[in-house]
């Protein structure tokens, strides 16, 4: 099997290739058990479509536009080494000798089911016995989720952290097809060589045709085909001859993978500390947002179990400065705002919530974005503005329980239920006031988002009033703080 000519994408059809996706008129959805697997192979599509095109930015608009013909795609694959993207080789550099090998089920690889060995490591929220085999086409996207996506203190002392940094945030463009989808994502190399550092000379190789060496990997050195799928492991699968149904993807399978072997590489990217301290600098992964602060670049993570990911939607998108930090949206974006924006696409952003060596939650969202995201997105930021301040009055509204002499963490633990509760419910309420972004007005939206998020939150003050209203101490405090939230914005 090789990656880039035959079927292993897992879709509601059945198995197809990348060029099916590509080249065909049809709009395939792909089928995968877990949404995280889900957003792999989104990403890792769209890299594959990147180094078999490698457009410019002017390219990539015809491919947008009509789409890519089978002589194209062919004409592509002749001109790269299609032979490091066979099954036995893609992503998987050789053991050195006398190394340490781990072992491990693949259910590691599905971060939310179970992560590992170190003393912090727990928050299964699934049975890692609903993941115990994977079809040989599926190890794959697994090997680019451990590398890409998943944290490696989740693997104790044998993980390693990848180019992206640990458990980083994803944004990513979506279409209104499968195949859009995959184009909005391609990075162009004209836009890229632009906005990232990379030096003229940097490496192309990938990692597992020459490894990495030294204890730093200079961003500047790595080229963007080296780093769309860099290595920090050496990583291969034990395959078996049998007959199942495979537990990522659901197809009937002849080749069986139970376990893999890993040794981490030795040498630290710019995302870890050791790397940042060091100046091996950032590598510009296209679809990680980051925080640039003093001592560094950080790729944003999400680490608070109660986070949703509508708090934080502009700075994704437009960006957000504060004196300590500055959070830049991911290349992508910036791609699609100046150089690809006609028309409309909307965002999706995934990924791991985590804390230190737990996954306590998983993230996968689609908001509506406007035509022309570049001109338009003070709608967004209204929209989002708008329930942070509901937020901080329904938070207002409940500090006047720390009046009344009763323990703190017993009333602060009802105000913080009770703003979990919001911050839950308003995800809904904005991705849903988000699809009329095209079709109102900038006010009217913003008076709809407010009015909305209002009565949520109004309704969840009163239910905790309610909740209390034989306690005449408490009582008279939630009713003197009611008061913040009838006050007009
Ligand atoms: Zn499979």
């Amino acid at each position: 099997m090789n990656l880039l000519k035959d079927a292993f994408i897992s879709t509601s059809e059945g198995k197809i290739s990348l060029k099916d996706i590509l080249t065909s008129d049809k709009d395939y959805q792909l089928q995968y058990f877990f949404d995280e697997t889900h957003l792999a192979m989104l990403q890792m599509l769209a890299s594959l479509t990147t180094v078999v095109f490698k457009p410019t930015v002017a390219q990539l608009k015809t491919y947008l536009a009509n789409g890519v013909t089978d002589e194209q795609y062919e004409q592509a694959l002749l001109e790269i080494e299609t032979k490091w993207f066979e099954e036995d080789c893609f992503m998987r550099s050789t053991f050195p000798s006398q190394s340490n090998i781990a072992e491990g089920p693949i259910a590691k690889l599905v971060s939310g089911i179970e992560c590992g060995s170190s003393a912090n490591a727990l928050g299964l929220f699934s049975d890692s016995n609903d993941v115990s085999l994977s079809c040989s086409d599926c190890t794959h996207v697994l090997n680019y989720n451990l590398h890409m996506n998943i944290k490696g203190e989740c693997f104790g002392p044998t993980g390693a952290t990848g180019i992206r940094g640990g458990g980083s945030i994803t944004t990513l463009i979506a279409g209104s097809t499968l195949k859009e989808t995959l184009i909005l994502n391609v990075i162009t190399s004209d836009f890229y060589k632009k906005n990232s550092a990379i030096n003229n000379d940097a490496e192309t190789r990938y990692m597992w045709d020459l490894v990495p060496s030294g204890d730093l990997y200079l961003a500047q050195h790595i080229g963007l085909e080296r780093g769309l799928f860099a290595l920090a492991y050496h990583l291969n699968f034990t395959i078996e001859e049998k007959t199942a149904v495979c537990h990522i993807c659901g197809h009937q399978t002849n080749k069986v993978a139970k376990t893999f072997q890993r040794v981490k590489y030795t040498g630290a990217y710019g995302s870890t500390k050791k790397g940042r301290d060091n100046g091996a600098g950032w590598w510009l992964h296209p679809y990680t947002p980051r925080t640039e602060k003093e001592d560094g670049t950080y790729a944003v993570c999400a680490r608070d179990q109660n986070w949703q990911s509508w708090q934080e939607l502009s700075s994704y998108i437009v960006g957000k400065e504060t004196d300590k930090a500055t959070v830049k949206p991911a290349f992508i974006i910036n791609q699609f705002q100046n150089a690809l924006s006609e028309g409309k696409a909307n965002i999706l952003i995934g990924g791991n919530i985590a804390d230190q060596g737990s996954i306590t939650g998983r993230v996968y969202d689609l908001y509506s974005m406007p035509t022309s995201l570049s001109k338009n997105n003070r709608r967004i930021s209204q929209v989002i503005d708008a329930g942070l301040q509901q937020k901080d009055k329904l938070s207002i509204a409940f500090n006047k329980l720390f009046g009344i002499g009763y323990d703190k963490k017993f009333v602060g633990g009802i105000k913080e239920q009770a703003m979990q509760r919001f911050t839950a419910n308003a995800q809904q309420i904005i991705q849903q006031i988000l699809l009329d972004v095209d079709r109102k007005e900038a006010t009217q939206l913003r008076k709809d988002a407010i009015t909305a998020l209002n009565t949520e939150a109004k309704a969840i003050f009163r239910s905790v009033q309610r909740k209390y209203q034989h306690d005449l101490l408490m009582f008279k405090a939630l009713v003197k703080g009611e008061y913040s939230l009838y006050q007009s914005s």
